[in-house]
């Protein structure tokens, strides 16, 4: 006969790869069932975007396969919960996490990368916002097919958010038009973004991603203190005039009274991949690994330098979409660092 302690001891055995600590103890095990020839139970990850599930999932069964039986009907399900992170949120507290996309320059697929991270972790299963703060181009209402869509309107006048590719989505790009925000002053850009953050009816979302307009100025000081960071995504290029603005948004976001965790850097259009699988860097390679040293933080991913994230970008269906297998790792990147980061913070 087989029990349920026979089967804890076998799973506390495996551990996390990424926190070094055991299945039973991180207290993942749930719904634990044991009948006379049948095992079943559920994985919760701390992100269903986990890169690790898999091999997780491998590693459960072997226990159980050479500790308790090797013959016993097997269920495991992987389900996952996703950790909050300890900032105080204020009225944002219904998001867990709230994720600033910065860039320093402009030009460096800032937007794309937000676009794609917001609708990879969707397509992963979890509740994801795409809130576009780019006051000088927002260009996420067209990379997600929304040009001609307007958020709506609550009974208690909040914004309902656009649904497209499974994110909710709200945008500046809504508020105004095009050749409205060049003449917009700065105060009038900060109460805008604020509107946009805390009077849109998000819902309960695991992760909110925040496209910031290009460079280090005020809007930035706006977003970093006004609304509840949880952590920063710093994009950049190759070229060294990309990583020098890069550099200056990372030193921003180090400054006493602004300080915010930084999650790592994405190197956008860092090499082209030639159909043998050789890559070639015209732009240099290198700048953001030294970058990510600097800061002592690091490089999440590199995506490559592909037509077909511009056409789709403009076509509003978004790269991640058609199966970018570097768009996808890079999201099961970011969530990883996340969680590890809200663990870690406990
Ligand atoms: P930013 O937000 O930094 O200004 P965008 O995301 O708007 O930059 O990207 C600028 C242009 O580069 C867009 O046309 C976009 O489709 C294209 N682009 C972004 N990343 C890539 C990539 N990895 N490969 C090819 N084109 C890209």
């Amino acid at each position: 006969m087989i029990d349920k302690e026979q089967v804890l001891a076998a799973l506390s055995k495996v551990l996390d790869p990424d926190l070094q600590k055991d299945l039973v103890s991180l207290n993942m095990i749930k719904d634990l069932t044991v009948s006379a020839d049948n095992i079943s139970f559920s994985v919760e990850l701390t992100t269903p975007a986990c890169p690790m599930k898999d091999e997780i999932k491998r590693a459960c069964e072997n226990a159980i396969r050479h500790m308790v039986s090797d013959t016993a009907e097997l269920a495991i399900k992987m389900t996952a919960q996703v950790k909050q992170s300890n900032m105080d949120k204020g009225q944002l507290q219904h998001i867990k996490n709230i994720l600033l996309v910065v860039s320093g320059k402009g030009g460096v697929g800032k937007s794309t990368i937000a676009t794609n991270l917001a609708v990879g972790l969707a397509q992963e299963g979890a509740q994801v916002g795409l809130l576009d703060a780019d006051i000088h181009g927002p260009s996420i209402p067209h990379m997600m097919g929304l040009q001609e869509a307007r958020p709506g309107s609550s009974e208690n006048k909040k914004m309902v958010p656009v649904k497209k590719h499974g994110v909710q989505v709200n945008s500046i790009g809504f508020m105004l038009r095009p050749e409205q925000a060049l003449v917009w002053r700065g105060p009038m850009v900060s109460s805008a973004l604020k509107q946009l953050a805390f009077d849109t009816l998000w819902g309960a979302l695991d992760y909110l991603i925040i496209d910031a307009p290009p460079g280090t100025g005020d809007i930035h000081l706006t977003l970093a203190q006004a609304i509840p960071i949880s952590s920063v995504l710093v994009v950049s290029t190759p070229q060294q005039v990309a990583i020098a603005d890069a550099r200056k948004a990372l030193a921003m976001f180090d400054m006493k009274g602004l300080e915010k965790p930084v999650l790592g850097l994405v190197e956008n259009m860092s090499y082209l991949l030639a159909e043998n699988g050789e890559k070639t860097h015209p732009f240099g390679q290198g700048g953001a690994a030294q970058l990510a040293k600097e800061f002592n933080s690091q490089v999440l991913a590199k995506i490559p330098l592909d037509s077909t994230v511009t056409s789709s970008g403009d076509l509003g269906s978004p790269a991640i979409l058609s199966g970018s297998t570097a768009l996808k790792e890079m999201v099961q990147k970011v969530a990883q660092a996340l969680s590890i980061q809200n663990m870690q913070a406990k």
